[in-house]
């Protein structure tokens, strides 16, 4: 019989919780509350996102950001948690809320394709993890180069010899897909944090910031041995990605290819939590149509086609928001973001190709959907304090 952590506090052990149960009674001597002891669940195990979690208040009417930013900067307790945040009404199956040991977090609803599961947390704050995004305008026009070089589709009709300038129209033209990038730039550009939009982004394929080709030597002769033994170009390390020797690639372009950049990918996911995190608590109904527009655009104009393939499954039909607050569209592209880490060849391969081969899945990756090459799950106060700059009053 677990001891009553209600009237006895302190009762429970470390690895345990006190779950608390109320019943109704008339009776002035009876004990109308009792603390039971329960264990916290493991890496893999079923667990409930608890309602003291700024993700799971998202389902609520949110009347402002502040109480937002109170949840995101509250400490949920890991000590209590009442049973009638999930108490059933009368006739139905009693639910009790399991919480996910320390270092877990719980996916609750978020992931379509899992049930509510604790994960492992990508960690964040490292020497090479950086927890803190600088968005600068330089940043943000870095980033616009990768999106001018999107709508690449043929990435297996490779051209020998093809340069930085040579990159064709597959579908849409170039300048359509330029007109399209300076539209969502121009029109979420976050203006209170960075003042006026700079003007039209133009590919820089010239000068100190011209991008190398990702075949040529001076750009292949800067991997280190170590980037050179994986992928080369294609390597992508998000445990420690800012390790010169192990870390992330630097950028270069499929010049013979598609054209595009190698780190197209990230960039638009960063481009994306950037700009979203850091939009107006009310956007105008420009901002409303571009983003509106920004999955349909990417499921056709994405350079990988894999990825392009699952926008539908991984943004469309997660249901793109019809809200004119900010924070749902931050909100929106984060479990999006969240959605594809958890099925990403990087997630489950290790690697930026699964064919690839190089690396086995852990053994019993098979077994249980919490266990994965890499921990991918970023919970929603981890993302915040990365791409959020304006303080949310
Ligand atoms: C729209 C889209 C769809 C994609 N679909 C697929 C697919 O179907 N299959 C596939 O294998 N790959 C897919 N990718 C690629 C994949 O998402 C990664 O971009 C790629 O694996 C590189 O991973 P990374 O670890 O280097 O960084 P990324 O996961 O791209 O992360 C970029 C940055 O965002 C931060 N971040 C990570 N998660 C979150 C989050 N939830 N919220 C806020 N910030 C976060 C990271 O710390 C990092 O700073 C897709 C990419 C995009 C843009």
């Amino acid at each position: 019989m677990s001891p009553d952590c209600f009237r006895s506090p302190g009762a429970c052990e470390s690895d345990q919780w006190c779950q608390l149960e109320d019943r109704e009674s008339w009776a002035e001597t009876d004990n109308t509350t009792r603390g039971r002891c329960v264990s916290y669940q493991q890496l893999c195990h079923s667990c409930t996102r608890a309602a003291s979690d700024p993700s799971s208040a998202m389902g609520l009417p949110v009347q402002s950001k502040t109480l937002l930013a109170a949840l995101s900067v509250a400490t949920p307790s890991r000590s209590f948690l009442s049973v009638e945040d999930t108490s059933p009404t009368f006739g139905q199956y009693l639910e009790r809320p399991t919480l996910c040991a320390s270092g877990l977090v719980c996916t609750g609803g978020l992931i379509p394709t899992v049930p509510a599961t604790c994960v492992l947390e990508r960690p964040v704050g490292g020497v090479d993890t950086p927890a803190v995004v600088q968005v600068t305008s330089a940043l943000l026009l870095d980033y616009g180069q990768r999106w001018l070089r999107m709508g690449a589709r043929t990435a297996y009709d490779a051209r020998v010899g093809a340069g930085l300038d040579d990159q064709l129209p597959q579908g849409a033209s170039r300048e359509d897909i330029h007109a399209a990038v300076n539209t969502i730039f121009s029109v979420l550009w976050p203006t209170h944090l960075l003042g006026p939009w700079p003007g039209d982004m133009q590919l820089s394929n010239a000068g100190p910031d011209a991008p190398l080709c990702c075949n040529w030597n001076n750009y292949t002769d800067s991997l280190s041995s170590f980037q050179s033994e994986r992928q080369g170009a294609s390597w992508r390390n998000p445990m420690h990605p800012a390790n010169r020797k192990t870390g992330n690639a630097p950028p270069c372009v499929w010049c013979e290819w598609d054209g595009a950049y190698n780190d197209e990918n990230p960039t638009i996911w960063s481009t994306l939590h950037a700009l979203t995190f850091n939009l107006p608590d009310e956007i105008s109904e420009a901002q409303y149509s571009v983003l509106r527009s920004v999955p349909v655009f990417l499921r056709q104009h994405l350079s990988c086609s894999l990825c392009r393939s699952h926008i539908k499954e991984h943004l469309i039909d997660l249901g793109v928001p019809t809200s004119r607050r900010g924070i749902d569209w931050a909100y929106y592209f984060w479990r999006a973001h969240n959605f594809v880490n958890e099925q990403s060849e990087v997630t489950r391969c290790g690697s930026m190709d699964c064919q690839w081969g190089s690396w086995n899945s852990p053994a019993d990756a098979t077994l249980c959907s919490g266990v994965y090459r890499y921990p991918w799950f970023m919970d929603w106060s981890v993302a915040n304090k990365m791409w959020m700059h304006t303080p949310r009053h």
